[in-house]
């Protein structure tokens, strides 16, 4: 039975704890020795078993084998958010072999150990395990030092606690509890949920002693959990220290953006000690509170408040202001918050490597905020600019406030274009909107869909068979993001390795029909290193009036 000091095992593990689940123990074995192999450190779930008694002597075997690894056991009870039916009494005593079955540490709910007498627990710590004392709030983040005067109070080794977050702020309120609690505990923290995710990295960097993950994406035990991947290679867990720059997205919903993916490689690459997180909320209010508090450098602002963020920035760039978005916020060293606008970078960029873009007639679908940043960026570059949108009067309005034509979609065929711009969502995926344009309607030398998912839009399918060169909304995303990272580092972004890892997610979501079960999270997990093909890459920047007639140049 190891007998290893909190302070000892704290110095054996690292800031990952895998949580590993499964119905059976050969399921829970094959998953451990698999786990084993990145991780040293992981908790069994022996709640998820159909028989967790009967599985103790097989984990004994695999924990005399590994002697390197540590091991959590725990068998949460249904009445503690856990799947194990039998009472108090039944969860001690698997607990209690679990310790004489070379576990190190021992997870107890606050629930089951205020149940239980003092004997009880003596006869626990005498088998010389380490306890956790663990609450869990599936509900709220409140009354975090109640709950940890409750726990300490049973003299734990470990005290762990896991609200749930509805806020970005409920984050601050658990990191700035850890910073308070660090110096006199061995303490974790972690707030479940959607908006909780940036405390399961940001929570080792405030105190937290380490954090959990799932053994890989698709076998989470919590509600907002990474895989441990996730954390590690794309997030740098291990290197976050109180000099990390903190960079985010953030908007409604972000749970399943690429941009985590994306940024965080190009910090990687770059070597710079920032990290950047998917910062979920509702409320404008609840994120510029993170932001002023963590302090947030700089964040990619999506939807829905592009424009609502407009009145809290001290300036924008012109640009911005003319199309009353703005998608990029910088933190000055005084706090006051500066607003870009990438999102016309993002699609001026990727034409401008292809043509000249003064004089050209540019025909773009849509009026809203997309189309808006094309329609005023384009209009900047000296093009000559139609709208065609569903809604005709939206089209007039973005016309008259850039100076553009509305155009009626009977127009469009008897006209050409040199550029086709979709800003709508049609051909996204599980958008339901039918096609705006037919064949016979792409008389035109290029077509630009901002649409990324799918990467093959049906109209760049449609441009493909008819010999028109396109431009993926791949590179509009890759490009916007490149600038983000620009405005923020001041340094040039490694953009081939940003696009690498966007196809590489976006190829495995192709894989798996569009998202995995409904989520496409899967795009977390980092790529192989491997360039991105010549058919995938951009043209290099070069000045020439003429546009590409060549095929699938990018
Ligand atoms: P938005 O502000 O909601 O505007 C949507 C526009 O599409 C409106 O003009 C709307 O017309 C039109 N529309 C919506 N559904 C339609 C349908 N079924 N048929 C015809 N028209 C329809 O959205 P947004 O922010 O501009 O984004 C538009 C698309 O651009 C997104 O879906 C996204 O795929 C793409 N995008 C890509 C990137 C990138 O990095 N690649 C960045 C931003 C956006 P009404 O005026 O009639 O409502």
């Amino acid at each position: 039975m190891p007998t290893l000091s909190p302070q000892l095992l704290r110095s054996r593990i690292g800031k990952v704890c895998v949580a590993i689940t499964g119905k059976t123990t050969a399921e829970v074995l094959e998953k451990a020795a698999s786990t084993v192999k990145e991780n040293t450190f992981f908790e069994v779930r022996l709640d998820y078993l159909d028989k967790p008694l009967l599985a103790l002597d097989a984990l004994k075997t695999f924990l005399a084998s590994n002697p390197n690894t540590t091991a959590i056991a725990t068998c949460r009870r249904t009445a503690s958010g856990g799947k194990f039916a039998g009472t108090v009494t039944d969860e001690f005593n698997i607990l209690c072999k679990a310790a004489l079955s070379s576990f190190h540490l021992i997870d107890l709910p606050l629930e089951s150990a205020e149940e239980l007498k003092p004997a009880s627990m003596d006869k626990l710590r005498d088998t010389g395990v380490s306890i956790i004392i663990s609450h869990h709030d599936f509900a709220v983040t409140k009354d975090l030092d109640g709950i940890y005067d409750r726990i300490h109070r049973l003299s734990p080794d470990f005290i762990k606690i896991v609200p749930t977050a509805k806020t970005l702020a409920d984050n601050l309120t658990l990191l700035h509890f850890l910073e308070r609690k660090n110096e006199s505990s061995n303490i974790i923290g972690i707030c479940m949920g959607e908006s909780g995710t940036i405390s399961r990295v940001l929570g080792v960097r405030a105190g937290s002693a380490f954090t959990f993950a799932a053994a890989t994406v698709g076998e989470e035990t919590a509600p907002g959990q990474m895989s441990a991947r996730t954390l590690t290679d794309i997030y740098r867990i291990d290197e976050l220290d109180a000099a990390t720059k903190v960079y985010g997205v953030a908007g409604n919903p972000v749970r399943h953006s690429l941009s985590p993916l994306m940024l965080n490689t190009a910090f990687r690459r770059e070597t710079l000690n920032s990290v950047y997180l998917a910062l979920q909320t509702t409320k404008l209010n609840d994120l510029l509170k993170l932001v002023h508090e963590i302090p947030i450098q700089g964040v990619s602002i999506t939807m829905p408040f592009k424009q609502d963020i407009l009145p809290y920035l001290e300036r924008t760039d012109p640009l911005s202001a003319k199309i009353g978005a703005c998608n990029t916020l910088l933190r000055a060293q005084d706090g006051k918050l500066y607003g870009f606008n990438t999102d016309v970078m993002g699609i001026i960029g990727p034409l401008e490597r292809r043509l000249k873009l003064e004089g050209r007639r540019v025909l773009v679908l849509g009026a809203g905020g997309a189309a808006r940043a094309a329609v005023f960026g384009l209009r900047d570059k000296g093009a000559e600019v139609s709208i065609l949108n569903r809604t005709p009067e939206n089209a007039q309005k973005l016309a008259r406030q850039s100076h553009s034509k509305a155009i009626k979609r009977e127009a469009v065929a008897k006209t050409h274009f040199d550029v086709i711009i979709n800003a709508t969502p049609v051909g996204m995926t599980g958008h339901k909107g039918a096609p705006l344009l037919e064949a016979g309607d792409l008389n035109t030398s290029l077509v630009f869909d901002l649409v990324y998912t799918p990467m093959e839009t049906p109209l760049l399918r449609m441009a493909r068979q008819r010999n028109i060169p396109v431009i993926t909304g791949v590179e509009m995303f890759v490009q916007q993001g490149a600038r983000q990272f620009e405005i923020w580092t001041g340094k040039p972004a490694p953009e081939e390795e940003m696009l690498r890892v966007v196809l590489h997610a976006l190829k495995q979501q192709d894989n798996f029909g569009g998202t995995r079960n409904g989520s496409n999270e899967v795009v977390e997990e980092p790529a192989p290193e491997k360039k991105a093909t010549a058919a995938e890459r951009p043209p290099a920047i070069k000045k020439t009036s003429a546009i590409k007639t060549s095929k699938g140049s990018h």
